[in-house]
């Protein structure tokens, strides 16, 4: 992959960052005002599956934010585009869907 293209993708991968981030803080702030938890049961019930569904949430995009960090750092040293498990180059197609994917389509997919 040339040099033009990493740094578009790079660009992409910041942008996405910069969301993650922001929403990450919303959810954060969103978690505090919603404590403490004090209701009658069935009040109760529903906060606590609004908790785990902001956690699901968090956890998806703490996940999302991981990918996207070590993205950043393979573009870094170099190996961005490269397949993890075959070495075989990324389709660009494959990046533009999924500008953090660390694995080839074949090698997602087995
Ligand atoms: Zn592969």
């Amino acid at each position: 992959m040339d040099m033009l293209q990493v740094e578009k993708f790079k660009g992409v991968l910041l942008e996405k960052r910069e969301e993650l981030l922001e929403r990450l803080d919303k959810i954060e702030s969103s978690k505090v005002r919603k404590e403490p938890l004090e209701a009658d049961s069935s009040e109760q019930a529903q906060e606590i599956v609004n908790h785990e569904v902001v956690d699901a949430l968090d956890n998806m995009e703490g996940e999302e934010l991981d990918k996207i960090n070590q993205a950043l750092s393979r573009i870094d040293n170099g190996s961005f585009g490269v397949c993890m498990e075959c070495g075989e180059s990324i389709s660009e197609a494959r990046l533009k869907a999924v500008p953090f994917a660390c694995v080839c389509i074949n090698c997602a997919n087995s």
